[in-house]
């Protein structure tokens, strides 16, 4: 994996996209800065200490510089490398907060404490007072009603979408049924990953995808694997045994035999749409979402800041450097303010709850697009 790293020519092309270079106009908070940091760690010609964890605990890993890198370099990979490398200087705040939110059962607990404890006008803790905790695990395998059926899917639920995000989740499902689709849940399926591999723990990383890997091969014959939220879908893309079958959902459902299968009624309503850097820069599904929009009559439809743009929820900067967070988020906030939508779509819910917390939210619905787009699917 290192020797990747020998890939980059030092051209600077992925600069001017990266947000923490941005901000710094530091070289080491730079792409080219990390990887050469990263090379020189593994090296040995550096000793790992706080400021090389700084650099690159700091990277949002948008992977904005991956997408225009000129010599391919997969900077994430990379990125979940040096971040191993540098684990040891890790404080108990990074620790916790990666332990508590790569577990369901422990987040859960925290959720649970979280909806008694916090107001309920903060995002979050309105977020919490809709969370159902008796609510059912979904049917494990749902077969489409009065309908020909086409093929099975398996549906990816997360640790944070299954808990946070299930409107979602069904949603995403009713739409599979709809276009024809079984679609199997497997019961056995655990956390991406995503959390672990960033934080520098190789080894927790690799046991979930084994578990994810395992669940999903005993699920019978699928056509794809989709996942709604898209940090976890960039972190499925990158599984050996699933990443040729892994769709981020509204790719799947944009493809011409599915789509075709779906019909919306109307809604003169303005929707703010944010494609996260995840879903631009890796899984490549942004025009997808605005495709799948673009079908609901009438709904007139605005993308909210720059192509591949991280909106300041990424990596860990969200719960461990919001300062650095909210300044990212500034732009975002102040075109929805110019905007005033009825609804803010996002694929990925730690960024929805990140620009709802920034923006002024009165009368504004925040949602992931497929839950919209299954409000207005016309059934049967
Ligand atoms: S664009 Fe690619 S090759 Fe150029 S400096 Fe950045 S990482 Fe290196
Ligand atoms: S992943 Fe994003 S924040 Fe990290 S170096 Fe690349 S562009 Fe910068």
């Amino acid at each position: 994996m290192i020797s990747e790293a020998a890939r980059c020519v030092k051209c600077g092309l992925c600069l001017a996209g990266c947000p923490t270079y941005q901000l710094s106009a530091i070289e080491t908070m730079s792409p080219r800065g990390r990887i050469a940091l990263v090379q020189a760690l593994s090296q040995g010609q550096l000793a790992v200490d706080d400021y090389s964890h700084e650099v690159l605990g700091s990277c949002l890993l948008c992977r904005r510089c991956e997408a225009v890198c000129p010599s391919a370099v997969p900077f994430g990979a990379l990125m979940d490398r040096g971040r191993e490398l540098v684990r040891s200087r890790q404080g108990w705040k990074e620790r916790l907060a990666i332990a508590l939110l790569s577990r369901r059962v422990w987040m859960r607990l925290l959720a649970r404490i979280g909806k008694a404890a916090l107001p309920k006008a903060t995002p979050l803790g309105k977020m919490l007072t809709q969370t159902r905790f008796d609510a059912p695990e979904p049917e494990e395998l749902r077969r489409p009603r009065g309908t020909r059926t086409v093929g099975r899917v398996g549906l990816f639920t997360g640790c944070t979408g299954s808990l946070f995000d299930s409107v979602a989740l069904e949603g995403a499902t009713e739409l599979l049924l709809q276009a024809g689709y079984e679609v199997q849940i497997p019961r056995g399926q655990a956390c991406c990953g995503a959390l672990d591999a960033h934080g520098g723990n190789a080894k927790r990383a690799a046991r979930l995808l084994s578990i994810n890997e395992v669940a999903f091969a005993s699920a019978g014959e699928l056509e794809a694997v989709v996942s709604i939220a898209s940090g976890c879908g960039a972190q499925l893309a990158g599984y050996p045994a699933l990443g040729g079958k892994h769709r981020d959902v509204c790719a799947f459902l944009a493809q011409g035999r599915v789509i075709s299968r779906l019909r919306f009624r109307p809604l003169e309503k303005r929707a703010a749409v944010h494609l996260p850097c995840t879903l631009e820069n890796v899984l490549h599904g942004g025009e997808a979402v605005l495709q799948l929009l673009e079908r609901i009559p009438g709904l007139q439809i605005e993308v909210v800041g720059k192509k591949g743009e991280c909106c300041g929820a990424g990596g860990t900067a969200l719960l461990l450097r919001p300062e650095m967070a909210g300044k990212l988020r500034q732009p975002f906030v102040q075109r929805l303010g110019e905007l005033s939508p009825d609804y803010v779509l996002s694929s990925n819910i730690s960024c929805r709850l990140h620009l709802q917390a920034g923006a002024d939210t009165a009368g504004v619905q925040f949602m992931h697009p497929v839950t919209l787009l299954a409000q207005q699917l016309i059934r049967g």
